[in-house]
């Protein structure tokens, strides 16, 4: 008989846990040191070192959760992608990225690649044949983005890790927007995994952090470059964002459950114009999306049928606000054009088909019901402004 494997929400409550030996309380202690002994013992803690006690445990948590062998914890998602970037590339090496990607990952990669000599090509599109043919002979990286924000374009990740692998390249995925619940990008040959924590992983619209999850190897290496670059996350978040992921299996499950509700409430509403969610039957990657998900997430996004007002439609929403960030319990709205896309040309947002009027929708863990009356009152008031000017 093989060794029992635990379950995600038993990964998620108890991996990594620190015992209270002294009190034998519930949950994990708090080490807010700073300073540890170095006399008489092994390890030389501290936190920039990524190792004190709450680290070493929320790491073991979320190495678990990737199915890694190891795991860091950063300050923020972006210092988790631009440490893991830059411990692979260096001058004159070159990296292939999908085009539709974070608005933060694009602007560092646009705005600072160049002074450090590092080349770069974005695919055409998501075929591996459209990374293929962007590999050049110093290509180190290939990085990759699904679901996607936010049209929720779905990566092929076992083709692109073969693809790697062919071609001895290091293979990074930005599992964010999926979770570790939905996907576990190493299941598939992905080399290294990055996770915005703020999202799913904080869960509550109240952390800011990252995560990496790889091999000892290639931790090792981030490490190495993590330490001199500095982004580490204070002792007292890491405990908070243990605590939030005890419950990440049970929101992640729940939001998953209210988005496809949502989904297909949207997609049969004659107001709605187009829905983009991967768990719909009519969305093009839906069987790729299958083949590699155990559940379609908590984002979608969708337009309004021609002459419903996108930007009228979200501050008539009561329930659901509008707002900068996602993966919340609490379900929000935003306008790509106006926040994270706002810094790409019309040209640019056009050819990765992001219409002025998309609304990106980060499902909460209300009832839905109630998000679909909230959406349902909405629609009503923009429906009734649009004949009122046309009368006009
Ligand atoms: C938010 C986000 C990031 C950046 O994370 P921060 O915690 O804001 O630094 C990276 N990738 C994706 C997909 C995100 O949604």
């Amino acid at each position: 008989m093989g060794q029992h494997k635990k379950g995600i929400n038993t990964i998620c409550t108890h991996v990594g846990e620190l015992e209270d030996k002294e009190y034998k309380g519930a949950v994990s202690p708090l080490y807010m040191s700073t300073s540890y002994a170095f006399e008489d013992v092994d390890v030389k803690r501290y936190p920039r070192y990524f190792n004190t006690p709450n680290q070493v445990a929320l790491s073991k948590k979320i190495a678990a959760l990737e199915h890694a062998e190891a795991a860091m914890i950063f300050g923020s998602g972006m210092a988790a992608v631009s440490t893991a970037l830059m411990a692979f590339l260096q001058a004159g090496d070159h990296i292939v990225l999908q085009p539709t990607l974070y608005g933060g990952t694009y602007n560092l990669v646009n705005e600072e690649f160049d002074k450090y000599g590092i080349g770069y090509s974005f695919a055409d599109g998501l075929n591996v044949t459209d990374f293929e043919a962007k590999i050049q002979e110093n290509t180190k990286v290939i990085y990759i983005e699904t679901p996607s924000n936010p049209l929720l374009t779905i990566t092929d990740l076992e083709a692109v890790a073969t693809l790697a692998k062919k071609h001895g390249i290091v293979s990074m995925i930005d599992n964010t927007f999926a979770s570790p619940v939905n996907q576990n990008p190493i299941d598939f040959g992905i080399d290294v995994i990055i996770h915005s924590a703020t999202k799913y992983m904080g869960g509550h619209s109240d952390i800011l952090a990252g995560a990496v999850a790889s091999t000892e190897e290639y931790m090792e290496r981030i490490f190495q470059l993590a330490k001199n670059f500095g982004g580490s996350l204070s002792d007292y978040t890491v405990w908070l964002l243990e605590r939030s992921i005890k419950t990440m299996g049970i929101r992640v499950k729940a939001q998953n459950k209210n988005a496809i509700r949502l989904a297909t409430y949207l997609h049969e509403h004659s107001d709605i114009h187009k829905v983009y969610y991967p768990g719909l039957p009519s969305h093009p990657d839906h069987a790729l999306a299958k083949s590699q998900m155990k559940g379609f997430g908590g984002m979608m996004s969708f337009e309004l049928e021609v002459g419903l007002d996108a930007s009228r439609f979200q501050k008539a929403l009561k329930l659901i606000k509008s707002s900068m960030s996602l993966a919340g319990v609490e379900s929000t709205v935003l306008s790509p054009t106006q926040t994270s896309h706002a810094l790409l040309s019309p040209e640019e947002r056009e050819k990765q088909g992001i219409k002025d009027g998309l609304i990106r929708f980060s499902v909460g863990i209300e009832e839905p019901e109630d998000l679909i009356a909230d959406i349902e009152q909405a629609l009503k008031i923009v429906r009734s402004e649009a004949v009122l000017s046309t009368l006009n």
